[in-house]
Parts: structure tokens; C-alpha cells; sequence
């Protein structure tokens, strides 16, 4: 994807450049690319280098400090990324399932051991529909799920009609689509990440 068009002739960098793309699934949106990749702590690293080969190449007469300002900040990323096998490695395998309104948990799930149940697998208009509820409560059933979640950046209506069909309550807020407002906790990468993780991490081992 590329940025915002912000001066006209200003250089337009691939930041995903390297990060191996997942596809949508549902009916009419297969070979769509899932937006939700920086959910994979090991993307967010591939992001960090390609801005700062970005801005090397835009200004090379910094590269030193850009290179370290990466390594510092890869180093805390690879860190996370550790941080968060970690944590998940002590939530029974069986109960690595995270139940989201939208599918975003696809690259986090394949990173880190889960399974990712949705009401919709991507936002668009028909959200929370009869049907795509019916669908989720019989898998929470099927699944004996004890714990939902819910995004930030979503109606809650959908997941706490889910809840109450299902009496499994909702555990907890994650950030899926975008950072919390400045001075929130998740308002950076670093910072939503590890919010997710320990709210995932207590909502299952609960
Ligand atoms: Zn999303």
C-alpha cells in the first residue's frame, strides 16, 4: 500500500515490502489481501527496516544515525516478539482459540500457536448480520469457548449480543486497526502490542 499523497513530488516507499501476504477467504473477497499484518510482532519488524532504508535512501547523510536508531528499536521489537511465545506458550494450546468481531487475528494467530474466530472476516457493510451470529455462537459452543474479545475500533452491538447468546463474556479490549489516542496506554506500536498480549494472555487464563 502506499501513503498519503503528501507533496507532490515526495518519494513513495513499500513498507510492507518482504511481508509475505494473507488472503481473505470469505465468499466474493478470496485474493484480497488481509490488512492485518503489523499484528505479527516479526512484520513490524520488516516495516522498521524498510522505513529505514527509506530513509537512508532520502538521506543518506544521516544513514548512521538512522541505522542506529533501527537497531535500538529492532531490538525492542525482537524482544516483544519473544515476550509475547512467551506469554502465550503458558495458555493451554486448547484454549488458543480468539474469538474477535473482525478477522484480523490472521497473521498474529499463525505467529503465535492461536486459532481466530470472527463474527465477519473483514469490516464492510454487512456486519453482525443473523447469520454471521448464528455462525459464531454454535463455534463458541462447539469450541467450549470461556472468553471473547472485543476491538477497540468496533461497535461493540455485534460481540455483546454474541455474549449474552452465548453467557461467555468478553474479556477485554484489543487494538486490531489502529494505536489508542496520545497518552493512552497503546498509543505506539510497542505499547498496543503489549497491551494485547496481556489482555489476551488474562482473558484466556482466567
Ligand atoms: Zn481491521
Amino acid at each position: 500500500e502506499t501513503a498519503g499523497k503528501g507533496s507532490e513530488n515526495a518519494p513513495v516507499f513499500l513498507m510492507s515490502e518482504g511481508v509475505e501476504a494473507m488472503y481473505l477467504t470469505s465468499k466474493g473477497k478470496e485474493g484480497e489481501e488481509d490488512p492485518h499484518a503489523w499484528l505479527d510482532v516479526r512484520n513490524g519488524i520488516k516495516y522498521a527496516e524498510n522505513a529505514r532504508d527509506a530513509l537512508i535512501k532520502v538521506d543518506p547523510e544521516n544513514e548512521e544515525a538512522y541505522k542506529q536508531n533501527a537497531e535500538n528499536y529492532i531490538a525492542d521489537l525482537q524482544e516483544l516478539h519473544d515476550q509475547a511465545v512467551e506469554q502465550f506458550n503458558e495458555i493451554p494450546k486448547d484454549k488458543r482459540v480468539l474469538v474477535t468481531s473482525e478477522g484480523a487475528f490472521k497473521y498474529f494467530s499463525e505467529a503465535y500457536g492461536f486459532q481466530a474466530e470472527y463474527i465477519w472476516e473483514i469490516n464492510q457493510e454487512n456486519q453482525g448480520t443473523p447469520n454471521q451470529i448464528t455462525r459464531i455462537v454454535d463455534i463458541i459452543n462447539e469450541k467450549a469457548i470461556t472468553g471473547l474479545f472485543l476491538e477497540t475500533s468496533i461497535d461493540p452491538r455485534s460481540m455483546e449480543a454474541v455474549s449474552s447468546e452465548t453467557d461467555v463474556p468478553i474479556m477485554g479490549k484489543v487494538f486490531t486497526d489502529s494505536l489508542a489516542e496520545p497518552g493512552e496506554d497503546g498509543d505506539s506500536y510497542i505499547s498496543m502490542m503489549e497491551w494485547n498480549i496481556k489482555t489476551i494472555k488474562d482473558g484466556l487464563t482466567r
